[in-house]
């Protein structure tokens, strides 16, 4: 299956498929706005686009309160096919990919970003804003090397957007094809969670940037923030290599990652994983629990397309989860240690 944008057609296609363009908006309108206005327009032009979003409406949730943190449960059934799509290898190559530009539906369009990366609207969102920033050449997933994008796109975006990130084996709907995600900032729990007292201890000061640790959010988290792009962008791929040396893998660490602006710093939160599905997504019949951890869920929005998982979640269920695919504390604590 040819999964390359390389032909002939490709500057032509790239035009239909440009909505609007965004290089900087020194002297334009802001990225937010672009966002917005296509959103509103797709809205208009593509029934599927908007009939996602009218799902959305009549989306019911509930929060639940685990004791130390919260987590909001949403009944979305639009969100079925990305919770049990299936990521293994030979699934994703015998599938055309969804998001290279000649696959995308036709009244898709998108935000030229940077020359780079063209801004879609998800056609099954999770948040009443949701948008795919998908990378213009077919790329695999990884975020090695481009974490720098991750944080321009947060500080282009600003405070009021969340930018996030799924790695290929846990979460990436599209592990072969280079992607973020941009939502509003304050939808996840845990960006209130972090504020609470005794949640984040300050592990270490790394050249300007701090990395703090999470304390008794059920998950392990690590965040790290800055005002220096340069200085987050070398403590975080540092992060990386010293989080695969400890794991012994040559591949990219299993991480969900979520970044913000936060006043004059940039922050991201990182979620190292050790797996990506629970057993009890596994399970046969009633059993099963139809809950996908990626970012968002990490984040504590847990999406179901079920209205059985959705009724029985519970905080012992949601701890279980967490602890089973949420990397050991230890071997996060021994990164750190390894770093400072
Ligand atoms: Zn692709």
């Amino acid at each position: 299956m040819k999964k390359t944008m390389e032909s002939a057609d490709t500057p032509v296609l790239m035009n239909q498929k440009t909505h609007a363009v965004f290089e900087g908006g020194e002297h334009g309108k802001s990225l937010a706005e672009l966002c917005r206005e296509l959103l509103s327009d797709q809205k208009k032009t593509w029934p599927a686009c908007r009939q996602g979003y009218e799902f959305l409406r009549s989306m019911v949730v509930r929060d639940i309160s685990c004791s130390e943190f919260s987590v909001r449960v949403q009944h979305n059934s639009g969100r079925m096919k990305s919770t049990l799509a299936d990521v293994r290898k030979e699934a994703v190559n015998d599938r055309p990919c969804f998001l290279c530009l000649d696959h995308l539906p036709e009244k898709q369009k998108g935000i030229r970003y940077r020359n780079e990366y063209l801004i879609l609207c998800n056609p099954m969102p999770v948040f009443p804003f949701h948008f795919t920033v998908s990378c213009l050449d077919h790329h695999p997933q990884t975020v090695r090397g481009k974490i720098d994008t991750l944080l321009q796109l947060a500080a282009d975006f600003g405070s009021d957007w969340t930018v996030l990130y799924n790695g290929p084996r846990c979460g990436a709907s599209a592990p072969d094809h280079l992607h973020f995600q941009v939502v509003p900032a304050g939808h996840m729990p845990v960006e209130k969670d972090i504020h609470g007292k005794d949640r984040f201890s300050l592990a270490a000061r790394l050249d300007g940037v701090l990395l703090h640790s999470a304390k008794n959010l059920g998950r392990e988290i690590v965040a790290l923030e800055a005002d220096n792009t340069i200085a987050l962008t070398r403590v975080f791929d540092d992060f990386l290599k010293v989080l695969a040396e400890a794991l012994l893998l040559d591949k990219e660490p299993m991480i969900n990652v979520a970044a913000f602006c936060a006043g004059h710093n940039l922050r991201l939160l990182v979620f190292p994983r050790r797996k990506h599905r629970p057993e009890a997504f596994f399970r046969k019949g009633d059993d099963r629990v139809t809950v996908s951890p990626a970012v968002i869920e990490m984040g504590g929005v847990l999406v179901t397309p079920f209205q059985r998982d959705f009724e029985r979640l519970n905080e012992e269920v949601v701890k279980d989860i967490y602890r089973e695919v949420s990397l050991e504390g230890e071997i996060v604590q021994k990164v750190i240690d390894r770093l400072v």
